[in-house]
């Protein structure tokens, strides 16, 4: 699923805006058990890229989690803004 999911994303890698500069795409990982629920990440995200989530932790927080149906452009506005570096960001 994820292998389909890199071919997908290499094609939109390529695709150029008006002025010919690459439109980026990336991805992120969430290290559920760091995250505290704080939910900073899903405010500031452009693209709606992040979500509550249901499962809870060890923590007792119910980390959050992506949905796949909304695109990430990897502009790591999550990452920097999650206080508990919970967040990693890559760009394809
Ligand atoms: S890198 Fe940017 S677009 Fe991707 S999930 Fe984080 S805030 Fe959203
Ligand atoms: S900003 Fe960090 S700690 Fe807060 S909800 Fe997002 S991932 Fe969790």
């Amino acid at each position: 699923m994820r292998n389909k999911a890199f071919a997908s994303d290499t094609f939109y890698f390529r695709k150029q805006d008006c002025f010919g500069d690459l439109i980026l795409k990336g991805f992120i990982k969430i290290n559920k058990e760091l995250c505290k629920e704080c939910h900073l990440c899903i405010h500031v995200c452009p693209n709606s890229h992040i979500i509550p989530g249901k499962e809870y932790n060890a923590q007792g927080y119910r980390s959050v989690c992506v949905d796949e149906k909304k695109e990430c452009n990897g502009c790591a506005l999550c990452a920097t803004m999650c206080p508990d570096i919970a967040i990693e960001v890559y760009r394809e």
